[in-house]
């Protein structure tokens, strides 16, 4: 996984540095942009992975939950650089209405840039398809609109050069509203994780099946789930024969988990409430 992050996170590198010394030789605003995006992708790219790893660690004594939340952190901290450039941007390009000048190495730079980060694409698709993580298929998302933004970007300035400097700036805002999205994507993740939204219906019913059939069980109710990262944590009430031991109760809980464990993967957590059955 290491080593496949890493040429992503250097292809990426080289694809930025493209876009900025192409900006600064041309003057072109739209490859600026596009090449201060790149710039970020490789920072997140850099900060995914070392939430991620972080977030896998076990729970301790300073964090006895877990440190799945720092999934969360990851995507949290990418909006708020993401929404500082983007006003860098567009506060940029409202300053060059009146003049502007784009040269046409700006077409040449943001054509090699694209191909660098097509092949980028390419490698962290694969990467995230092998591990199931919040920051790493923010990443890959949004590598992929990256694409598109950059064939976007050449197309801006072929126009640039060739009919008015005014498609420059114009195509700098559509980069802008590409960040914008992105950063309305990681903050509907992130408030779906910090305010406990129901990952989803079926999940609940799912479990609620689960527990009804494990043999024992009486009733249950009060079955919860929520998501942090990619981390389930799930409580509830199981109503048991009133005259069971302790002892039994408690293995029977057990038996609970092991099944709900066995049966749906990313659940990290499970708490038992036993009740008597009247
Ligand atoms: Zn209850
Ligand atoms: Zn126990």
């Amino acid at each position: 996984m290491i080593p496949l992050i890493l040429v992503a996170i250097l292809l990426s590198a080289l694809a930025a540095f493209t876009k900025m010394v192409g900006a600064l030789i041309s003057g072109s605003i739209a490859l600026l942009a596009d090449g201060a995006d790149s710039i970020i992708n490789i920072g997140s790219i850099a900060l995914a992975t070392y939430m991620f790893t972080r977030s896998r660690k076990p729970p301790d004594a300073e964090h006895p939950y877990g440190h799945y939340g720092f999934e969360v952190l990851s995507a949290t901290l990418t909006s708020i650089v993401m929404a500082i450039v983007m006003s860098f941007i567009i506060s940029t390009t409202i300053s060059r209405l009146e003049h502007h000048e784009v040269s046409y190495l700006s077409i040449y730079f943001s054509a090699i840039s694209t191909a660098i980060l097509i092949s980028s694409v390419y490698l962290f698709h694969r990467i995230s398809g092998k591990y199931s993580s919040l920051a790493l298929r923010a990443e890959t998302r949004h590598l992929a609109a990256d694409i598109l933004e950059s064939v976007i970007v050449l197309t801006g300035v072929i126009l640039a050069v060739s009919l008015s400097y005014l498609y420059d700036l114009i195509t700098a805002l559509i980069v802008a509203a590409f960040m914008v999205y992105g950063i309305a994507l990681n903050l509907k993740e992130i408030s779906e994780s910090i305010t406990y939204k129901l990952p989803s219906r079926t999940l609940q019913n799912t479990i609620e099946s689960i527990v009804r059939s494990t043999p024992g069980i009486i009733e249950c109710h009060a079955i919860r789930v929520r998501r942090l990262g990619d981390a389930l944590f799930v409580d509830m009430h199981i109503l048991v024969d009133p005259k069971l031991s302790i002892e039994d109760a408690h293995k029977l809980a057990h038996r609970v988990e092991d099944f709900i464990k066995s049966s749906i993967k990313n659940i990290k957590d499970i708490v038992i409430h036993i009740e008597p059955a009247k």
